[in-house]
């Protein structure tokens, strides 16, 4: 039993090490990544199911690094914001994203939008409200076209500032979607007080449709509320037919997921809206 629990130790011992280790080397190489250009965005479709037809897309980040590889956001977004690189990897996403829609601005007929998510760090930015519009003036986008996607975590810290800043994107056209809704706490009074203009339902309601859980009665629920709120609804993560008619049953507006297709590059997903706008 000595043996076992020692054993035990070292092996905790050393997976730790190896956590606090890639942790180290993650920070290490975040530091020279947007300058030696590391960073690229993917765009996954929205697809409207009520429609039928792509009405936009999320921008996602994309880190390869010569040392590390692939390195997903969700190893490396929480590191960066804790150590306030997100600040300017930020405004690179917001920089990259509308780029992107002033270069596809020539097919861009039926008003597709681009959501890009936003860290409460940089909604806290004093200037993040002039920087966003900036960027959307020197693209010359529509600024409607335009959604910022925000978690509600955040939500509970600053609140009054923070809804101060929303309200100020909003009076501009911006729009305000709120990110992995149903996961942690849901305050259900945000949804009145905040300008904000869309759900996004979150994965783990989706993946529960139909695994006897009970919870697929919530996400109707979901749909349910946020439609009388006159709130549009995404929901997230959708991968199975069962899914998808699922939430066409429950009048769900559009869905994000591998199902329709997942996040592509850049040069792909100019391709695929192509290949769109022709139909
Ligand atoms: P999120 O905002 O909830 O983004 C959705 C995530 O679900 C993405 O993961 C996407 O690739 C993934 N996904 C979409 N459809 C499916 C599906 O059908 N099945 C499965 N299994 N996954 C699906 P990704 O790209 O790894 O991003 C993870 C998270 O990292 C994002 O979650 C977001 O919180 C954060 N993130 C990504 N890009 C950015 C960024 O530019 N800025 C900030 N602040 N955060 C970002
Ligand atoms: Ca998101
Ligand atoms: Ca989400
Ligand atoms: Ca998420």
């Amino acid at each position: 039993a000595k043996d076992i629990g020692g054993n035990y130790y070292i092996t905790f011992a050393q997976s730790m090490n190896d956590v606090i280790i890639e942790r180290m080397q993650i920070e290490e190489q975040l530091h020279n990544a947007m300058e030696n250009k590391e960073f690229v965005l993917f765009y996954q479709p929205q697809y409207d199911i009520m429609e039928n037809k792509i009405t936009g897309m999320e921008a996602l980040i994309r880190w390869n690094n010569p040392v590390l590889g692939h390195v997903p956001p969700l190893k490396f977004i929480e590191i960066a914001e804790e150590t306030h690189y997100i600040i300017p990897l930020g405004k690179w996403v917001l920089e990259e994203a509308c780029a992107f829609m002033k270069k596809i601005q020539p097919i861009n007929n039926s008003g597709l939008t681009i959501s890009i998510n936003i860290s409460i760090l940089q909604l806290l930015q004093n200037d993040f409200v002039d920087m966003v519009l900036a960027i959307i003036e020197q693209n010359n986008l529509e600024p409607s076209l335009v959604e910022l996607e925000i978690t509600e975590s955040i939500l509970m810290e600053s609140y009054d500032i923070i809804k101060e800043k929303l309200n100020k994107l909003c009076e501009k056209g911006i729009k305000i979607a709120l990110d992995d809704f149903g996961k942690g706490y849901s305050s259900l009074s945000y949804l009145k007080v905040l300008p904000i203009s869309t759900l996004k339902i979150d994965k783990s309601f989706v993946d529960s449709i139909y695994d006897d859980s009970g919870s697929n009665s919530l996400t109707e629920h979901i749909v349910i509320m946020g439609r009388s709120l006159g709130l549009k609804l995404v929901a997230e993560g959708v991968e199975t037919k069962e899914q998808l008619d699922y939430l066409i049953n429950h009048k769900c507006h559009k869905i994000q997921g591998y199902l329709y297709s997942k996040p592509l590059p850049e040069q792909t997903i100019i391709e695929f809206l192509e290949k769109e706008t022709v139909l």
